[in-house]
């Protein structure tokens, strides 16, 4: 008997905790973890495994069929924003923007989520002279922020949020050398399109994941972020500090030409959450064993509970 008492008051005292912490918000209990690290982390692997993918690759082509496949299976509606880049005099390329829309359960301006899925073409910054023309893995690079997207529509389709959510997987961020202003080519052409479209149907915020799988992971506030974007930032680095994620630093550190850029040229609340302190940046060595299953899935636990308070 005294031994059913103290099972059932462990019981009562569990289920009290278990009340009290799941309702706290920014409290990470209702995301599974366990299953979601290990969705991210298989995405990773995969990205990984197709090789390098830049622009014209078979890798590339391998990531648009897994993102197709993907928003078939989980998305709303998958819109596709193909365009056309002239590389020099005589010669373009063709690339894509694919766009996964949740439709959420209240209706508004949507949350638009970014992440470039092309890896650079060249690996310039590597220490070896050889390897200059080679391309990268981009397993942090490219990899991280589309595994973080595709485990994001895998989660969205079982918990929806109040307003619309567009995963937006932008094709040549990463794509010309230095000064060839061949950069930022899907969100500017995204950005773009935006201005034949009403205002009100603009994003409500922006937010680009790009470089979150270093096992070393720092994420400082980004300048251009702070600038236009500060209340946005302040609910993530709440949400952050509520969940315990220690990578997320409250200085400003970088200013960082990313693909929020293009949107927050235009006036719209543009975010980047990246990690720029990562020794491997656009050379050969940026490989899986780099990347941190726990790192990503705490970006992606602040994030998807960030959203759900918008
Ligand atoms: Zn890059």
């Amino acid at each position: 008997m005294k031994q059913f008492r103290q099972i059932r008051n462990f019981i009562v005292v569990g289920s009290m905790v278990f009340v009290l912490f799941g309702s706290l918000p920014g409290f990470a209990s209702s995301i599974d973890s366990k299953k979601y690290s290990r969705v991210i982390w298989n995405y990773l692997e995969t990205l990984c495994a197709y090789g390098p993918r830049n622009p014209g690759s078979e890798g590339y082509r391998e990531t648009l069929a897994l993102i197709r496949r993907v928003g078939a299976n989980y998305a709303d509606q998958v819109v596709e924003h193909p365009f056309s880049v002239r590389t020099s005099k005589s010669s373009s390329m063709d690339m894509v923007n694919l766009e996964l829309r949740f439709n959420g359960t209240e209706g508004g301006a949507p949350i638009l989520i970014g992440a470039h899925f092309d890896t650079r073409p060249f690996a310039e910054e590597d220490l070896n002279p050889e390897n200059w023309s080679a391309p990268i893995l981009g397993a942090n690079d490219g990899g991280s922020g589309t595994a973080v997207l595709l485990g994001l529509a895998q989660y969205l389709s079982q918990h929806p949020v109040a307003r619309p959510v567009h995963l937006v997987f932008f094709d040549g961020e990463d794509f010309g050398g230095k000064d060839s202003g061949l950069k930022l080519l899907g969100s500017t052409f995204y950005a773009q399109q935006l201005i034949q479209v009403e205002k009100e149907k603009w994003p409500y915020w922006v937010l680009v994941i790009d470089m979150v799988g270093d096992k070393d992971l720092q994420i400082f506030k980004e300048t251009f972020s702070l600038k236009g974007s500060s209340s946005f930032l302040d609910k993530i680095y709440d949400v952050a500090r509520g969940q315990g994620a220690q990578s997320f630093k409250e200085s400003v550190k970088y200013t960082i030409y990313d693909d929020h850029y293009p949107f927050h040229r235009m006036g719209i609340p543009s975010t980047v959450l990246i990690d720029f302190d990562y020794p491997y940046w656009h050379t050969l060595a940026d490989t899986l064993d780099k990347c941190s299953i726990e790192n990503m899935f705490s970006v992606f636990s602040v994030v998807a509970k960030t959203i759900e308070g918008l």
